[in-house]
């Protein structure tokens, strides 16, 4: 079955909204990395030879471009429900008409690694068309009727999970013959619907679909909990002032009497903070991945910087847990800056405010801060990586 051609096809194309936070809810950042991101790089974990297309809205392909960084799969646009996105992802399949489809929901990044192996077997060994994770319920039910609430039982009942497996063949003619037809609310019952053959394979409990805001916060918690490797990493940066009418300090322009010297920006808490976050990883420090010399970094807004040495953790399936700066300096003040670059920081990592933290102290006109010589910068970084 492994050497079986593979499709994956990622159904990210509804305005996921009851998630709140203006973006579509498969573009918001978790621990750094977009949803949908997320559920692309388990995909290619869990199925490293598949070939895997994504099914987005009408309006975000830039969106798309932006959230999935380098080497995104190809995405092709989806239709006004779910059931025609599905089906627009398959026609964008059939010219190379794989063996095998699996169609997952971009919502439920978790679980693949166990539940595909699963339905690849029950498609490859069980003679089935078809194949869907699921799990029995184990609350207790009960049914609305009017103004009271009956027992119901749960006996018989099981939450039906993504990734679900079909026969590529078969599944696209399922979906082309219900295209317009409402009430399949997923793609098993569409295949059913069709006469093929399904079966149900042992669910994932992971394999949550986040759906509301709160969804985030326990998708959070179980990230967390698969990195138990807890690194803190620490940076330090000082910048001279020089000719200039502002600073720019953790992303944000500050006016001031002077500017900082620097061959960047000269952002003193993003560099800092740049070197905390290499520091966590052992990955040497912002010299040697950006050295001063390379024209490329001239004038360079240091956010860059800040998103490379994120993504080094990334690439090693960790996250940026938390980072905190000091910024050291008698003036400009910082306080009146601190929520806009406490947001700017949250903004360049994909981390809730809630784990940024930005400072400011003087030293009480002591030494080169306190003669009101340049700037300096503090900052830690808690990185968690795989345990
Ligand atoms: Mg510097």
């Amino acid at each position: 079955m492994m050497s079986a051609s593979i499709a994956v096809l990622v159904v990210a194309a509804g305005k996921g909204e009851r998630a709140g936070g203006g973006l579509p809810k498969q573009y918001r950042p978790v621990l750094g990395m977009p949803l949908l991101a997320l559920s692309v790089a388990r995909v290619r974990r869990a199925l490293p030879d598949a070939r895997v297309i994504c099914v987005i809205g009408a309006d975000d392909s830039a969106t798309y471009a932006a959230a999935m960084g380098e080497n995104p799969p190809q995405w092709v646009i989806g239709g006004a429900t779910r059931q025609l996105s599905v089906l627009a992802g398959l026609e964008a399949f059939d010219a190379w008409s794989p063996e095998i489809v699996l169609i997952h929901d971009a919502a439920r990044p978790l679980g693949i690694e166990r539940t595909a192996p699963a339905l690849l077997a029950a498609i490859a060994q069980g003679g089935f068309d078809g194949a869907a994770p699921a799990l029995p319920v184990v609350d207790s039910l009960r049914r609305r009727e009017g103004d009271a609430f009956t027992p119901a039982s749960r006996a018989d009942l099981w939450r039906v999970q993504t990734p679900q497996a079909f026969r590529f063949a078969p599944i696209l003619a399922a979906h082309r013959a219900a295209a317009g037809q409402g009430g399949l609310t997923d793609d098993l019952q569409v295949a059913e619907h069709a006469g093929l053959k399904i079966t149900l394979v042992e669910g994932d409990e992971r394999s949550m679909k986040v759906t509301e805001a709160a969804d985030f916060d326990r998708l959070t918690g179980l990230l967390l909990a698969e990195r138990g490797d807890i690194r803190v990493g620490h940076g330090y940066d000082v910048h001279a002032f020089g000719p200039g009418d502002a600073v720019t300090l953790c992303g944000v322009r500050v006016p001031h009497t002077a500017g900082l010297a620097g061959h960047s920006d000269a952002d003193v808490g993003l560099h800092a903070l740049t070197d905390a976050v290499l520091g966590a990883i052992g990955a040497e420090d912002i010299g040697a991945h950006f050295p001063p010399g390379d024209a490329r970094w001239k004038g360079a807004a240091s956010d860059a910087f800040l998103r490379q040495a994120a993504s080094l953790v990334t690439a090693r399936d960790g996250v940026v847990a938390h980072v905190d700066v000091t910024l050291v300096c008698e003036a400009p003040k910082v306080g009146p800056h601190r929520a806009a670059m406490t947001a700017r920081i949250a903004e360049i990592l994909g981390l809730s405010q809630d784990r940024v933290s930005v400072k400011a102290t003087t030293t009480e006109k002591l030494g080169f801060t306190g003669r009101r010589e340049g700037i300096a910068a503090y900052a830690t970084a808690t990185v968690r990586l795989p345990s």
